[in-house]
């Protein structure tokens, strides 16, 4: 079933929206309340345990154009590269043995610059050598594909859509419509892969509706994991020298988040990197302390990470996994948390 036929299920109670954005307008005394009915509910639904999930980013090489990102096709300022099979299997080895992850995150342009064979043979082999769970977001694929990679042991999949709004998706992604976006989430949840998508917070344009929007799509895809993070102008894009359209009011970011969880008690919600970046200080620890339940490390090996810009000043690139492993656990133990032991998949439809 296509998405178009699907939007006609979701019934919207009338003032929801107004209440979402009368969430993100608070201030003084409402927002405190907001960040701690946050943490609250990331406490009683996700508990103490904080998940790390590491990323390795396999290859930079991409097709499409999507105008913000710094790996777009066009950009020819970036050295393209992709790991080997060999390469992804010793990393994914490593992370398990040393650096407290229980998930490998597979990550890539949308290119099959390894082809979706290839891959299928990556997450079979990682299955069966290690214990780690398998995560994959290489973009829109065709269900069957999908299908085949859930069949090797893929357990999860990402996939943001971005922006609810759909000519902003479309000025934005010249190489797929928002349809062809929310239908591969929707074949991806019908086969029973965990599902996880998410969106940009102040993209050129975007309104506060558009937010509120975003998030309440979210609950409407019933998602497993949700990753959000702000805008990042790249000046290597069309989108360069823009700003982010809560530059004045960064709060806005966390504000997003919190309400996130408001409205997805029991889903996955990453501190995502991003924040970091807007917050050099204590980005992802503010973020874990207002809803955010998951760290995802970058373990990309580091001479390839640099060429992995989706947007500029990325924190750690230069960072070791050995001093990154030690950072994280020790902030995620300063925030009286727990590293989570297992995979950490959804909870969903768990009694
Ligand atoms: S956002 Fe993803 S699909 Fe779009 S250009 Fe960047 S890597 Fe490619």
């Amino acid at each position: 079933m296509s998405y178009k036929r699907k939007q006609s299920f979701i019934v919207r109670n009338k003032g929801e929206k107004d209440l979402v954005l009368s969430l993100l307008k608070s201030e003084g005394e409402d927002l405190k309340r907001l960040y701690e009915d946050a943490d609250k509910l990331r406490q009683r639904y996700m508990g103490d345990e904080v998940y790390i999930r590491g990323i390795i980013e396999f290859s930079n090489i991409c097709a499409n154009d999507c105008l913000y990102c710094g790996i777009r096709a066009s950009n020819h300022n970036v050295k393209r590269y992709t790991m080997t099979p060999e390469e992804i299997i010793n990393t994914a080895k490593t992370i398990e043995s040393k650096h407290s992850a229980t998930t490998v995150v597979l990550q890539s342009g949308e290119t099959p610059s390894l082809t979706d064979h290839e891959i299928g043979k990556l997450i079979e082999r990682i299955k069966r050598e290690t214990s780690l769970a398998v995560t994959l977001s290489v973009g829109n694929r065709s269900e069957k594909i999908y299908r085949f990679w859930r069949d090797c042991g893929m357990d999860r999949y990402l996939l943001r859509f971005e922006t609810s709004d759909e000519k902003l998706f479309k000025r934005l992604h010249p190489d797929c419509s928002f349809g062809e976006r929310i239908d591969c989430l929707y074949a991806l949840k019908e086969i029973g892969v965990q599902t996880g998508s998410g969106f940009m917070i102040g993209l050129p344009s975007e309104t506060l509706e558009t937010l509120a929007e975003n998030i309440l799509l979210c609950r409407d895809l019933e998602l497993d994991m949700i990753g959000i993070g702000p805008f990042i102008p790249h000046p290597d894009t069309p989108l360069g020298d823009q700003k982010n359209a809560y530059d004045s009011n960064k709060e806005m970011f966390f504000k997003a988040l919190s309400v996130l969880r408001i409205y997805n008690p029991d889903a996955h919600i990453p501190a995502t990197t991003a924040f970091d970046a807007v917050f050099p200080e204590n980005g992802r620890a503010m973020a874990l302390k207002r809803g955010a339940n998951i760290y995802m490390p970058n373990y990309t090996p580091l001479e390839y990470r640099r060429d992995y810009m989706l947007y500029p000043n990325k924190p750690y690139v230069d960072e070791s996994t050995e001093s990154c492993v030690a950072r994280v656990i020790s902030l995620i133990e300063s925030l009286g948390r727990k590293i989570g032991k297992g995979p950490g998949h959804s909870i969903k439809g768990r009694d």
